[in-house]
Order: C-alpha cells, then sequence, then structure tokens
C-alpha cells in the first residue's frame, strides 16, 4: 500500500486538534471536493498544519494516488463529520480522499481502501461501520462515490492483504492468506511475499536452519538461502567450474565451462573481472583468461 507520512497537526492548534481521546468506531470517508491541480495529500496536510485558514476542522488521514498523510494519531478525535460531538466526531477515523485534477482518482480510491483495510484489522472495525460523511449529516460527501457507495465497500476486504508482519524471533506462524507466487530473485521480496520477517537477525536465523554457515548477508549466500528455502532443503554447493586448463584461447576456455563466448558475454565477464574497455584485443582475452582461471 501506499506509504503513511505522520506529520500530525500541533497540540496548540486547538481548533484543528481538539485533544479529545478516541476508541474509533467507525472510519469516515470524505472526498476533498478541491479538484484544483496540486490539491493533494501533501497540500491537504500543509493546509493543516498551517491552521486551516483558522477553521475548526480537522481529520486523521488524506489519501491521495502515490501516498498518505496522517495529520492526527487515531487514538484522538477530529472535527469532520459536521455532527458536533455526535459519534461522527467523536468515535471516527476521518479518510479525506484527494481527487486533484491532475491525480488519478481510482488510484486514490484504491489506497484509500488499503487504508481502510489496516485500519479495519488495527481496530476490529467491522464492514458495516465503514461509513460515507453523509450518514452523520446528509452533506453531499464523499460525492464522487455516494452513487458507487457499495462497489466501494465491497471492494474492501481486510482479509486480503498478505500479512506482512515485523517479526524478530523465528518463522512467523501466521500463513499468508493470499501468497503470492513470488519468483523473483530477491529474498527479502521472496519472504515478504510468504508473510516471513526479512530483516537481518532472521535471514541469519533462516541461513542457520538451512545449513548456510556464517551468514553475512552477502549476494551469494542470499541466493543460496533462496534457493534452499524454495526446495525446502539446503540448496547443493555450486561444483567447482575447473574447465580447460590447457587452452590458451578464451573462447574455448568459456565453453569449456559452459559460459557464453560471445563477445557480449566476454565484454560483461571483463568488467567483472576489472578489465576496462575491453574491445576483444588478443591481450585482453589472455588477461581474462588468466584471471577467471584464479
Ligand atoms: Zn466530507
Amino acid at each position: 500500500m501506499a506509504k503513511i507520512i505522520q506529520k500530525f497537526i500541533s497540540k496548540e492548534q486547538k481548533k484543528q486538534r481538539p485533544g479529545y481521546s478516541m476508541a474509533p468506531k467507525y472510519i469516515t470517508v470524505h472526498n476533498t471536493a478541491n479538484a484544483s491541480k496540486g490539491a493533494n495529500a501533501e497540500m491537504h496536510a500543509r493546509y493543516l498544519l498551517n491552521g486551516a485558514g483558522g477553521r475548526t476542522v480537522g481529520w486523521h488521514f488524506t489519501v491521495d494516488d502515490k501516498e498518505i498523510y496522517q495529520h492526527l494519531p487515531v487514538n484522538e478525535s477530529g472535527w469532520h463529520a459536521g455532527d458536533g460531538n455526535g459519534a461522527g466526531n467523536r468515535q471516527s477515523i476521518g479518510i479525506e480522499i484527494c481527487e486533484n485534477s491532475d491525480g488519478n482518482f481510482e488510484k486514490a480510491v484504491a489506497n484509500a481502501q488499503d487504508l481502510i483495510e489496516k485500519l479495519m484489522r488495527d481496530h476490529n472495525i467491522p464492514k458495516s461501520n465503514v461509513v460515507p460523511h453523509k450518514k452523520w449529516t446528509g452533506k453531499n460527501c464523499p460525492h464522487l462515490l455516494l452513487g458507487r457507495w457499495d462497489s466501494f465497500i465491497h471492494g474492501i476486504n481486510p482479509e486480503k492483504t498478505v500479512v506482512v508482519e515485523t517479526q524478530v524471533s523465528g518463522v512467523s506462524s501466521k500463513k499468508p492468506t493470499a501468497p503470492k507466487a513470488y519468483t523473483g530473485n530477491s529474498i527479502v521480496d521472496y519472504l515478504n511475499s510468504i508473510g516471513v520477517s526479512s530483516t537481518y537477525g532472521n535471514r541469519a536465523k533462516l541461513a542457520a536452519q538451512y545449513g548456510i554457515s556464517g551468514y553475512a548477508g552477502t549476494a551469494a549466500q542470499n541466493t543460496q538461502l533462496l534457493n534452499a528455502m524454495r526446495n525446502g532443503k539446503p540448496a547443493p554447493k555450486p561444483a567447482a567450474k575447473k574447465g580447460d586448463q590447457k587452452t590458451s584461447s578464451i573462447v574455448d576456455y568459456l565453453k569449456s565451462i559452459g559460459e557464453s563466448s560471445s563477445f557480449a558475454n566476454r565484454k560483461k565477464l571483463a568488467t567483472k573481472y576489472g578489465i576496462k574497455n575491453y574491445s576483444g584485443t588478443a591481450a585482453q582475452n589472455t588477461q581474462l583468461l588468466k584471471k577467471m582461471r584464479g
């Protein structure tokens, strides 16, 4: 989901941050009703931090197509629902979804749905308590979503997100509900995809479990760990490639160790072995051959 950037309104700004403690029971959804270019989450954050033009108004999150700003802690109430000291203001987390014309509104809606899923999980809020601003006062808000409110709500599923827990000790027992079949080469992404902590500490622990000694987080060790975890057993040590020790031809040598002898690959290898400006000269080929044999 989009990153949450916390920039809390100062406690001195009583009109925007009344400071009443709150145990959130509802989530109230708004639209900013500001289609101006640049009226994104960051702009709304600045508006609140700068005193909201003296207005008595404050809410918890503003979401645009790229990021989420948090203006109030979720255990404090704001002024956004228009119902005075009713449940809208005093028991609900207020979320403004941006509609700036230079943003992607559908992406902002999707980010808001992700945020709502997280808040529902964090505060045990049922879907029936995710409500439009209209519920509290009849105001036509969120004006771009009221006409499709059911499908907006339908798109929220607090179960769907893969559980990415930060767990320091051992492998998480929580199985992700919808694991993505990650096929890339990053151990961190792989661990995240299966809901296991990817911290260095946890990787070191896993490495030990999979028989990789002296784990220091090198690229080679990470690849070994990734393979071991995918195969469910320690990866075999790569066979030492001795290759043809007699030939004086780099091309023959590369063939003997099963590597491409194309110019492009030789150039790549030359760079890797610290030979600059490889152009395939006899001298460079001899140099590369020497370096590769060790
Ligand atoms: Zn509203």
